[in-house]
C-alpha cells in the first residue's frame, strides 16, 4: 500500500512504539497511587505533558489529557457553555469538523443560540464577520486552525485579537495543523485548544485539550464525565498512560523537524500534482500555497465517482474527503460550504503525504490515479 491519507491518521513513528513498549512495561502503575511505582508513571505522564505544553506555548496546569479530539472538541465547548448557566450563544464555521458541529447542533437542541458562519471560496473566514457575530450573551467562538478536507488555515491569531478584545473565549480545533504548522496559544490568543495524537505520528485513542488558566480561574468548565477527579477534576477516569507517554513521544519527534518536514512534503506533493497534470486533467479543491497546509491536497477528476475510483486503486490508500463521514456517504459539508457543484464534490480527492513518504511514491500514486481517472468512462447523469 501506497499510504496517503495523513489527514485521517498517521502510522505510529517508531520512537513512538518504542515509548509505548517501556510504558506498557514499567509504568503500569496508576499514576495517581502514591507508592513508588505510581510516582515513577505519574513522573512519565508528567514529562509528557510537559512536552505537550512546550509545544503549543502554555503551562504544564493548563493541559488535559482526553482520549482525543472529537472529546477534546466535546468538552471545551459543552464544558464552556455549561459552565455559564443558562440560554447562551455559540459562534463557529461552516466548515468545522463534524465533532464541533455536532456537539454545537446538541447544545442548539439544548436551548442555545449557534450561529454558524459561511466562509468564502477558499473556505476562509472573515475576521470581520466573527466581529460582527459577537453579543453581549456569547459564551464561546470556535474555529479550527486548519481544514481536514481542504486544508485552508483559518486566521486564527486575527480572530483571537477580536474575542480577546471581547472577553469571549475562543476555542481553536488544532487536529489537522498542529503537525504542520507552528501553534504558540499566547500568539494565537486562544483560551481552549484541542488536537489529537493520531494526526501527529501518535496513538489514537488520545488527545489533548488546553485550558488556559485565565479561563478555569475564572469559573471551571463543567467535565463531561464525573468519577475519580483526575485532570484535576475536568475529566475523570484513570489516564491511559501508554497512550499519554506514547503522545509525548510523538510531541517531541514533531517539534525537532516540523519545519524542515513541512517543506519537504510540500515538495512531494508539487511532484505528485506535476506528474498528474501531465496524464489526466484535474481540477484543485484546495489551495496549494501559503494560507493552506503544506502536504495535502484536494482535487476532482472531471467525470469521475471518486467512491468507485478509490475502490480500484485499492492498493493506493488515499480518501474522498473526511473519513469521520464516508460511511455517511453524505456529500462533504465542507466542500458544500466552499460552493462547489456536486459534479466536482462527485469526483473529489484528498492526498496526504506524511513523515514516510517518498518521491517515488508520490510520482507512483499519481501514475496510477491517472490510468484509473483517465481511463474511466463518463459518468452518466
Ligand atoms: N477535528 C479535526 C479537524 C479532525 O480532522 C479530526 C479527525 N478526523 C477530529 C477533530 C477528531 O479527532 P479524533 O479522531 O481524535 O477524535
Amino acid at each position: 500500500t501506497i499510504y496517503l491519507d495523513h489527514q485521517a491518521t498517521t502510522p505510529v513513528d517508531p520512537a513512538v512504539v518504542e515509548a509505548m513498549n517501556f510504558a506498557a512495561t514499567h509504568c503500569y502503575a496508576n499514576p495517581s497511587s502514591p507508592h513508588a511505582a505510581g510516582i515513577r508513571a505519574f513522573r512519565e505522564v508528567e514529562r509528557a505533558r510537559g512536552a505537550v505544553a512546550r509545544l503549543i506555548g502554555a503551562g504544564r496546569s493548563e493541559i488535559y489529557f482526553t482520549s482525543g479530539a472529537t472529546e477534546g472538541n466535546n468538552l471545551a465547548i459543552k464544558g464552556v457553555a455549561a459552565r455559564t448557566g443558562g440560554p447562551r450563544h455559540v459562534v463557529t464555521t461552516a466548515v468545522e469538523h463534524k465533532s464541533v458541529l455536532d456537539t454545537c447542533r446538541s447544545l442548539r437542541e439544548a436551548g442555545h443560540e449557534v450561529t454558524v458562519l459561511p466562509v468564502d471560496g477558499e473556505g476562509r473566514i472573515d475576521p470581520g464577520r466573527v466581529a460582527a457575530a459577537l453579543r453581549p450573551d456569547t459564551a464561546l467562538v470556535s474555529v479550527m486552525l486548519a481544514n481536514n478536507e481542504i486544508s485552508t488555515v483559518q486566521p486564527v491569531a486575527e480572530i483571537g485579537a477580536i474575542t480577546g478584545a471581547a472577553g469571549v473565549p475562543l476555542h481553536c480545533d488544532a487536529t489537522q495543523g498542529v503537525g504542520s504548522l507552528p501553534v504558540d496559544v499566547r500568539t494565537l490568543g486562544v483560551d481552549l485548544l484541542t488536537f489529537s495524537g493520531h494526526k501527529i505520528y501518535g496513538p489514537k485513542g488520545v488527545g489533548v485539550l488546553y485550558v488556559s488558566n485565565r479561563l478555569s480561574d475564572r469559573a471551571p468548565l463543567a467535565p463531561l464525565l464525573h468519577g475519580g477527579g483526575q485532570e484535576r477534576g475536568l475529566r475523570a477516569g484513570t489516564l491511559n498512560t501508554a497512550a499519554v507517554i506514547g503522545l509525548g513521544a510523538a510531541v517531541g519527534v514533531l517539534a525537532a523537524g516540523r519545519q524542515e518536514e513541512a517543506v519537504r512534503l510540500a515538495g512531494l506533493r508539487g511532484r505528485f500534482l506535476t506528474e498528474l497534470a501531465h496524464r489526466v486533467p484535474y481540477t484543485l479543491n484546495s489551495g496549494t500555497g501559503p494560507g493552506f497546509l503544506p502536504h495535502a491536497v484536494n482535487l476532482s477528476f472531471p467525470d469521475v465517482d471518486a467512491q468507485q475510483l478509490l475502490l480500484e486503486v485499492a492498493d493506493l490508500a488515499v480518501s474522498t474527503g473526511s473519513a469521520c463521514n464516508s460511511s455517511a456517504q453524505e456529500p462533504s459539508h465542507v466542500l458544500r460550504a466552499i460552493g462547489l457543484p456536486p459534479e466536482r464534490i462527485r469526483g473529489s480527492v484528498r492526498i496526504a503525504f506524511g513523515r514516510f513518504s517518498t518521491e517515488a511514491e508520490a510520482v507512483r500514486a499519481a501514475h496510477v490515479l491517472a490510468a484509473v481517472a483517465g481511463a474511466r468512462p463518463p459518468v452518466t447523469a
